[in-house]
């Protein structure tokens, strides 16, 4: 069983919980990333709510990649990160006012606009500044993403986006708003998207939803698909690197598109979830009645994803090479969800081992929370050792 790349007597002085970043495998998956769209001319949005950690979007930025954002704290955020203003695009079902003043003060490239009262509100704030908003229609496909409830938006039941019975009266509704340039449709249909066929059907849906519209005589310039690109979650090792070869390739492969149609991308977990790992020491092992407990100082509280979506995290227990044994992973929290992993293998754990929590670099750290008044976790770098 590989123990990884961590650097374990470092670790050991350090106060845990807290994240890792290989910097390195942070590289090599922004690399990948530009060579692919390189590819085909398409455009890259990191979508900033898959983690936040300035040093990581300074990192991110540095490559050139544009932004999604879903708050004015994220627009913020992106542009103190040096994110390009003309590549940042603002999306989400509830802008406030003051979300809407800072990305129009910080000059960015469009808003995705979600409902019929949000697009007048961002025509009214436009005009009373002077400035024309570009804006995106977030269409809502009814495409099935396959994936879990809590990550699928973009179904007719799911609060997001525009339903395609009402997307003739919104154009034409935006259209007559007149601080409002109307640029492109935009779709993002979920999360942990593993299987192409998914996205193949989105092409499908949206090769139809164009046509449809060019033959009422409505052209667009910008074709926004969202992100959702999953990642390995089971073996870590084995795909460090998601599968954007296929990914990017389906888009191109399948979208019926003139030269002068812009294609974007708003990625995020598979940018970043697999340099990230939560760094927890064993408190205790707790021998219940049916059950062996590893019970962790690191708890939801540091890694939300297991008590809120069910999701498996591979775990490793760094410190020990002894045989295995079977345990039910859990956090310190007073909350019964508070539970990392049931019935794992690991090799046997003692108080003070470390475990991993691999490919936490996605929804981990930016989730983080105070619950039960407890310390947010830090971060290190692994290009940074002296800090660590
Ligand atoms: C969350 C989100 C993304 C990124 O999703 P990933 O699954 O992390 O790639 C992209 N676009 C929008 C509008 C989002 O809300």
């Amino acid at each position: 069983m590989s123990k990884g790349n961590f650097p374990i007597d470092k670790f050991q002085k350090i106060q845990t919980p807290f994240y890792y970043y290989d910097m390195e495998l942070l590289d090599k998956t922004l690399t990948t990333v530009k060579e692919e769209t390189a590819k085909y001319g398409f455009t890259e949005h990191y979508a900033i709510k898959a983690n936040a950690n300035p040093t990581l979007l300074k990192h991110i930025a540095s490559y050139g990649f544009g932004a999604d954002c879903v708050s004015g704290g994220e627009v913020k955020a992106a542009l103190e990160a040096g994110f390009d203003p003309a590549k940042i695009v603002f999306a989400g079902v509830g802008k406030a006012d003051w979300e809407i003043e800072t990305a129009l003060d910080g000059g960015i490239f469009c808003f995705n606009v979600e409902s019929v009262p949000e697009a007048e509100i961002i025509n009214a704030i436009a005009g009373a500044k002077g400035k024309k908003a570009c804006v995106e229609i977030r269409v809502n496909p009814n495409v099935d993403a396959h994936t879990h409830a809590k990550i699928t938006t973009g179904l007719s039941e799911n609060k997001f986006g525009i339903n395609l019975s009402q997307l003739p009266m919104v154009i034409g509704k935006i259209e007559s708003l007149e601080n409002l340039e109307l640029i492109g449709l935009h779709f993002h249909i979920g999360s942990q998207i593993t299987d192409m066929h998914v996205f193949e059907a989105l092409c499908t849906k949206v090769n139809e939803i164009v046509e449809e519209l060019a033959s009422a005589g409505r052209t667009f310039s910008n074709l926004n698909f969202g992100g959702g690109l999953g990642i390995d979650y089971q073996d870590p090792d084995k795909h460090s690197i998601p599968q954007f070869k296929e990914y990017f390739k389906v888009f191109n492969d399948n979208v019926k598109r003139s030269a002068n149609v812009k294609l974007h991308f708003e990625l995020g977990r598979a940018i970043v979830a697999q340099c990230g790992t939560l760094i927890s020491k064993v408190l205790y092992i707790k021998e219940g009645e049916v059950k062996k407990f590893a019970i962790l100082d690191a708890g939801f509280t540091e890694l939300i994803r297991p008590a809120m979506y069910d999701a498996y995290h591979s775990i490793e227990n760094i410190t020990s090479n002894d045989a295995e044994d079977v345990y039910d992973v859990v956090g310190p929290i007073c909350e019964s969800s508070d539970v990392f992993a049931k019935e794992r293998k690991l090799n046997k754990a003692k108080r003070g081992d470390l475990f991993a929590l691999r490919s936490a670099g996605a929804y981990g750290e930016v989730m983080a929370s105070q619950y039960n008044l407890r310390t947010l976790p830090k971060a290190y770098f692994s290009n940074n050792q002296n800090s660590i």
